[in-house]
């Protein structure tokens, strides 16, 4: 078997690829931003003016849909390292939105609207191409994992945009894994399973995202059939501190372990947790620990790093700063 080097936590840890701002401070910016465009552009502007959003409460359907086509989003990618070697497995894609005056809106703020809304479909279909297209640059050991919402399985047609992705970008099947994550429900099982099955038949893999924290974990596990489980960072915050926390994680890695899932543990941020987790035998870790997400090219030095390290024989050896690489 081919021995990887490991990568150091500090070499990894780069800049956010984009720092989220809070509401009260996205409010103020905004705001900031509606005084300097004068009253008739403020969130409260007359009819048939287009309105600025003064606060992400404020974004609708159609903020998502100029964004898409005005190119204000973009993929940051988060290494995700081999627990027994620490060389870099695969890059996770995680949206970012630059809002022209409110700044960063993180994920976790339009995700939901966009799932409402319906503007996840074309959405979650650019983030799958730029991610494959991106991974289909990357050295053949690294694979790509892609968020997708249970609401873009709802399409029966799911399956067929992720060959012609594939096609398109010439992505091997197996350097795609997919992430469904738990924090929102199924919807109608059926057309998820079949959904699941069909993407798995084309040797894509699926991991279910944020495991332990959201809907029916244990019923998925029973009627779903998954790749990997992610283990949420609420489990592994903390893990050093609450014998709890260990039980839960250990509990979680041998029910993975008996389906014959691999583990990611995500959100590791101490060298603590980083070998704990190791001990329960979780396959890989996430975490800030190891790198924050980076732009595409920061995550592509990485990469030819590793590789050229790969090549020349150095498994092992520590890497030098990559600050070159960051934005
Ligand atoms: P996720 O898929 O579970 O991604 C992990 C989140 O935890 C990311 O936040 C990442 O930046 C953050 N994280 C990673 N390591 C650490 C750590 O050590 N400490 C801390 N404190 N945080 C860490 P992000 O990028 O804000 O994404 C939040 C969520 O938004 C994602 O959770 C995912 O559910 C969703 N999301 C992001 N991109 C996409 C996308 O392209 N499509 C869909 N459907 N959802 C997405
Ligand atoms: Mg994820
Ligand atoms: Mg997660």
């Amino acid at each position: 078997m081919r021995s990887e080097p490991p990568v150091s936590s500090q070499r990894l840890h780069r800049a956010e690829a984009g720092q989220h701002i809070g509401p009260v401070h996205r409010s103020a910016v905004a705001g900031s931003t509606a005084q300097r465009l004068g009253p008739e552009r403020s969130a409260n502007g007359s009819a048939g003016v287009p309105q600025v959003p003064a606060r992400i409460e404020d974004l609708g359907a159609a903020d998502l849909r100029s964004a898409l086509a005005g190119g204000e989003f973009s993929l940051a990618y988060q290494p995700i390292v081999s627990a027994a070697t620490g060389a870099i497995t695969s890059c996770e894609g995680l949206l970012r939105w630059q809002h022209p005056s409110l700044g960063p809106v993180s994920p976790a703020d339009f995700i939901p609207l966009a799932e409402r809304t319906g503007a996840i479909g074309p959405i979650g279909a650019w983030v799958l191409e730029t991610a494959c297209r991106q991974a289909a640059a990357w050295p053949e050991f690294c694979r790509v994992s892609v968020n997708v919402s249970p609401v873009q399985l709802q399409d029966p047609d799911f399956a067929d945009r992720v060959v012609a992705t594939l096609l398109a970008t010439g992505l091997a099947a197996c350097r795609l894994e997919l992430e469904l994550t738990e924090g929102v429900p199924m919807g109608d099982v059926a057309v998820a399973l079949e959904g699941v099955a069909a993407i798995r038949a084309l040797g894509v893999s699926i991991a279910l995202d944020d495991f332990g924290t959201g809907f029916s974990s244990l019923g998925y596990l029973q009627r779903f059939t998954f790749d990997r489980l992610k283990i949420d960072r609420t489990f592994i915050t903390g893990l050093g501190e609450a014998r709890e926390s260990w039980f839960l994680v250990r509990t979680m890695h041998d029910i993975a372990h008996h389906f014959g899932m691999a583990v990611t543990a995500e959100g590791i941020e101490t060298e603590d947790e980083a070998r704990m987790l190791r001990e329960i035998g979780a396959t890989e870790l996430q975490g800030f620990l190891f790198s924050r997400p980076v732009t595409g090219e920061a995550a592509t030095a990485l990469l030819r790093e590793q590789a050229h390290r790969l090549r020349s024989g150095k498994a092992g050896r520590r890497t030098k700063s990559l600050d070159h690489a960051v934005p």
